[in-house]
């Protein structure tokens, strides 16, 4: 596998690469839903290969960017032992070397859910995954359901931009008892861990009323608003029930797929959560890819 730490080095080894590539975008601090991502990369292309960047500019000054948690070492030999080709580790400052001033806008679909909590923060993904792609010129990107806006976001570029990649959405990975897995898990003590369940539980309950015919927006907020403000560790951010494609909150009883995303605070971590309704949509990428930031 080669560790290609320079925009330099990155070109000259895309420039001996044949065949369809597929890459996978992460932050390192690699857990089984990364791998997922890298396993269906591995599957679908002839050549592989990952980033690890964690990109300051989807940071806001309050955030935890010099706290977040890395393992090179350990990320790299995940990534051997799966087969990928090639990791592109570089600095900040080789992707933003001083002087630098341009950025990615994507408008409506980043103001609402984290943007609305998160200002800044879809125009640093935008603008760092914008450049990854100009850099990597993958044939095919692979994202996870887990960051569900993150997926529409990019989808909404690569379009607008006729970038031409093909973005796959992956399921989310969970651990035995439910909780989506992230490389923020880490934070959470042994009481917020098992508190952090009622995120994946409030999105349990409501789709349990959606399959017993509850189609009101307003009504599953509710359910799953209920389960997060019983928990005392958890400060609710929002519910949400909106269309997978543009992520317009819907006021009216629901008749085509939707969207519901939860997020909170657990201790230290902003913990984010989500499921398409109908349950099925959830199962497998292609129908994922099919619905979630379709364009
Ligand atoms: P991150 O390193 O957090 O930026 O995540 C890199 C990629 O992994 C993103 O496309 C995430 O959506 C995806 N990802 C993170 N957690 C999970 C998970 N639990 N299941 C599936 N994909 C995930």
């Amino acid at each position: 596998m080669q560790i290609l730490e320079s925009i330099a080095d990155l070109r000259l080894w895309r420039g001996r690469q044949a065949g369809m590539l597929g890459f996978v975008p992460t932050m390192g601090y690699l857990h089984a839903g990364h791998l997922a991502l890298a396993q269906a990369a591995r599957e679908d292309c002839e050549r592989t290969i990952a980033s690890i960047f964690v990109n300051p500019t989807q940071f806001s000054p309050n955030e935890d960017l010099s706290s977040y948690p890395r393992d090179p070492e350990r990320d790299l030999a995940l990534l051997r032992e799966l087969g990928i080709d090639a990791v592109f580790m570089p600095t900040p400052e080789a992707i933003y070397p001083s002087g630098y001033q341009t950025y990615v806008t994507v408008e409506s679909v980043t103001q609402g859910l984290e943007g609305g909590v998160r200002p800044t923060h879809f125009r640093g993904v935008a603008t760092v995954v914008a450049k990854l792609f100009n850099l990597v010129q993958p044939h095919k990107a692979y994202f996870g359901q887990k960051d569900a806006q993150q997926v529409v976001v990019i989808r909404r570029m690569v379009a607008d931009l006729n970038i031409a990649v093909d973005i796959q959405v992956c399921p989310i990975v969970r651990e035995a008892d439910g909780l989506a897995m992230s490389s923020r898990n880490v934070y959470l003590n042994t009481e917020e861990r098992k508190a952090a369940l009622c995120l994946s539980q409030a999105l349990q309950a409501a789709t349990e009323a959606y399959e017993n015919g509850e189609r009101h927006p307003d009504r599953l907020r509710e359910i799953a608003r209920g389960v997060i403000s019983c928990q005392p560790l958890a400060q609710l951010d929002y519910v949400s029930v909106a269309d997978p494609q543009y992520l317009v909150e819907q006021t009216a009883p629901v008749s085509r797929p939707v969207l519901l995303s939860v997020a909170a605070r657990v201790g230290k971590p902003r913990l984010l959560d989500n499921c398409l309704l109908p349950r099925h949509l959830n199962n497998d990428r292609h129908a994922l890819t099919a619905v979630l930031g379709a364009v």
